[in-house]
């Protein structure tokens, strides 16, 4: 059994269609599994759970001579779904060498012109895989850059606080 990071429609039916999932690599396109479903509604269904995990979707048709059942998976074993010991969401630069899991950062510089640059990134210690950090880094100058490292529960609270501070500051009724 694949411990995949989405839950797909497993109604046991012949299918009728091909999901093949992608995930974004620093090198490209990574094509990490093919999904099986029957109906529409299940094929809609396992593209909207693929998809809400951070995966591509792309449904293409089934094959004449191929039978398969309603939410069967066939991972690749080249892709990032593979057993790899890396999270799905992990870029695999040297993992072993760093002691850490890391996604690529993403920045949260809306405008493009803010004085401080600020990325954030999924972090886990290779010691410690259970726990999920979010890391982020506000670069003002590029030799004055400061890290802070969070709990994911706790950056997500912040991130629910900054939404209501920007409901205060635009005095709207909560
Ligand atoms: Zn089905
Ligand atoms: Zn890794």
């Amino acid at each position: 059994m694949h411990n995949l990071p989405f839950t797909l429609p497993a109604c046991d039916q012949p299918a009728t269609a091909r999901i093949e999932v992608y995930s974004t690599t620093p090198t490209g396109e990574s094509l990490d599994a093919a999904v099986y479903a029957c109906t529409n509604q299940h094929v809609a269904d396992a593209m909207a759970a693929i998809r809400l995990a951070g995966f591509t979707a792309h449904r293409t048709p089934l094959d004449v001579d191929v039978q398969r059942r309603c939410g069967a998976v066939h991972v690749f074993p080249t892709g990032r779904l593979a057993h790899t010991g890396h999270p799905a969401w992990c870029d695999r630069q040297d993992c072993a060498g760093r002691l850490e899991h890391r996604s690529p950062a993403l920045p949260a510089n809306p405008s493009g012109g803010e004085l401080v640059d600020v990325r954030v990134a999924l972090v886990q210690l290779t010691a410690a895989p259970t726990v999920t950090l979010i890391e982020v880094t506000f670069t003002d100058t590029p030799t004055d850059v400061v890290v802070r490292v969070l709990p994911l529960g706790q950056a997500v609270s912040l991130a629910y606080r900054v939404l209501e501070l920007n409901d205060v500051a635009k005095g709207r009724q909560r």
